[in-house]
């Protein structure tokens, strides 16, 4: 037993007695306290804890059974001796029915109070060593569940599903996200089974096979199943073994790939749309090439050059579609390579409109610039911006016919800048107007009037609009003109 500083208190009136005790426990593992009555005593065992309190019967004031009940009241494992004179003893042998260790009948010699105090002390070592014991219980049992409500948060704020069954297949867990991926009503299916209760024919037998395989196999299974129209999700499930390698259950994680589903949809219809796209110039320069193989133009050059012409005005738009597809993925690159400034749109408009000039002027076409001066400066990519401006101020003279007019309009609004750029040409039905931004959409208006194109330009726009966060937009009137909108934020301060 670990050995420690034993503080006992003397309470009796009797000078000699106390003394007499002081004394004979006169020991370096002893603190004595000494009080010369009951009142002084019950004052003394308040302020300090004691180990061991020696109390004598018959006091005045406060007698040893008023201050063994309120020793017990106060703390019951506090030890109590109750020293007593020959004709008490049976008041002492009560007294230990009401709770005190043990009785001391005077006079005692030196060698009888060690063994009581002895003995009283291994009690009182014993009894504080079971409480430590009792606390540091209570502290495990109070951390383990604690740990056991922290998991249980977890598992009930992931945004996996999470399905555990017994190997019954009854379910033994199953958290928020995994009712909600399935579209369970919210009851406890804790204690079901899950065969017919997860709407999902094929989770439950993914579930039900592993139970089955799970004996002998320790690997998750993977499977990918619809859930409603456009709603898809990923199951991962596994067996779980106990320690003797006992099959216990599975274990299921439920994750919505909805969104992963729809990019790997999008990103292939876009690789066969731009496969099409790219097929048909480089199908007809072949055709072209083997016409003159074959010696279909022989003896006639004019013939011959009219073919070549075609090929390498094929070839341009093969060009150009090739650039406004590298224009589209370097649009897509965002983050950390974009370098984005505050920087002033004003000078980027004047030098796309000057770089358009010549075109301009060969269509006769008057182009206006209004309210670039003033405008407050946006945080931006120059070279995306730069390519933004080029493709609408490009498309305005493109569509425009001779003498139109192509204007180019800033202001400020609250918070925002907005530049217009509008034409007077040959304009978008009002039934494409919403497709005009997405890839290789080209209207029926521009393929009438035989005005080449890739169709990419606008998206472009829109992702670097979009990459900016700004906003985008169209109005148009077939044969009266066109005019978009790009609105784009200015940061707070300017
Ligand atoms: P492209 O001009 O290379 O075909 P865009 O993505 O820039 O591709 O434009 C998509 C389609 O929107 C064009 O093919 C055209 O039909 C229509 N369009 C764009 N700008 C204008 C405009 N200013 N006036 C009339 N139609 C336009």
């Amino acid at each position: 037993m670990q050995s420690r500083e034993a503080r006992i208190l003397v309470v009796d009136d009797e000078d000699i007695i106390r003394i007499g005790c002081q004394r004979i426990l006169q020991n370096p593992g002893f603190t004595i306290d000494l009080a010369e009555n009951g009142r002084v005593g019950w004052e003394k065992i308040q302020q300090k804890s004691y180990d061991m309190v020696l109390v004598d019967l018959m006091m005045p004031e406060m007698g040893g059974l008023e201050v063994l009940e309120k020793v017990q009241a106060h703390d019951e494992q506090i030890i109590t001796i109750i020293i007593t004179g020959f004709a008490t003893i049976e008041t002492a042998v009560d007294a230990m029915r009401k709770g005190a260790y043990d009785y001391l009948p005077k006079p005692f010699s030196p060698e009888e109070l060690r063994t009581k105090i002895r003995r009283g002390l291994e009690k009182r070592w014993l009894l504080l060593e079971a409480e430590e014991l009792r606390r540091e219980r209570d502290r495990n049992l109070l951390e383990l569940s604690n740990e056991k409500s922290r998991t249980m948060t977890l598992i009930n704020c992931m945004s996996e599903g999470l399905i555990a069954t017994n190997r019954t297949g009854q379910i033994v867990l199953m958290n928020p996200a995994a009712q909600k991926l399935l579209n369970l009503p919210p009851e406890n299916a804790v204690g079901s089974t899950v065969e017919g209760l997860l709407g999902n024919p094929d989770l439950e037998k993914l579930i039900a096979g592993e139970l089955e395989t799970a004996a002998r196999t320790a690997t998750v299974t993977s499977k990918e199943f619809a859930v409603a129209e456009e709603r898809f999700l990923q199951s991962n499930t596994a067996p779980l073994h106990d320690e003797k390698g006992e099959v216990w259950g599975t274990v299921t994680v439920l994750v919505d790939i909805s969104e992963d589903k729809k990019l790997d949809q999008l990103k292939s219809d876009f690789v066969s749309l731009v496969s099409h796209e790219l097929k048909s110039p480089v199908a007809a320069i072949a055709g072209y090439l083997n016409l003159i193989i074959d010696g279909l133009t022989a003896g006639n050059p004019q013939k011959e050059r009219e073919i070549i012409l075609r090929s390498r005005d094929k070839a341009d738009s093969l060009l150009m579609l090739i650039n406004d597809l590298l224009d589209m993925s370097r649009a897509e690159r965002r983050g950390a390579a974009k370098v984005k400034e505050l920087l002033s749109l004003a000078p980027i408009l004047e030098e796309t409109i000057q770089f358009y000039q010549n075109e301009a002027a060969a269509k006769s076409l008057s182009v206006r610039i209004e309210g670039l001066e003033n405008l407050p400066r946006v945080v931006g990519n120059r070279d995306d911006l730069a390519r933004l401006f080029a493709n609408l101020v490009s498309n305005a003279i493109k569509y425009t016919p001779e003498r139109g007019e192509v204007g180019v309009k800033g202001r400020k609004r609250d918070g925002h800048i907005e530049v217009a750029v509008s034409d007077t040409g040959i304009g978008i039905s009002k039934e494409e107007l919403h497709k005009v931004f997405g890839e290789f959409f080209r209207a029926r208006n521009a393929l009438a009037h035989k005005i080449s194109g890739t169709g990419l330009g606008l998206a472009i726009c829109r992702r670097i609009v979009d990459d900016h966060h700004g906003q985008i937009t169209v109005e148009s009137e077939i044969d009266k003109g066109s005019t978009f909108r790009v609105i784009l934020p200015v940061p707070s301060g300017q």
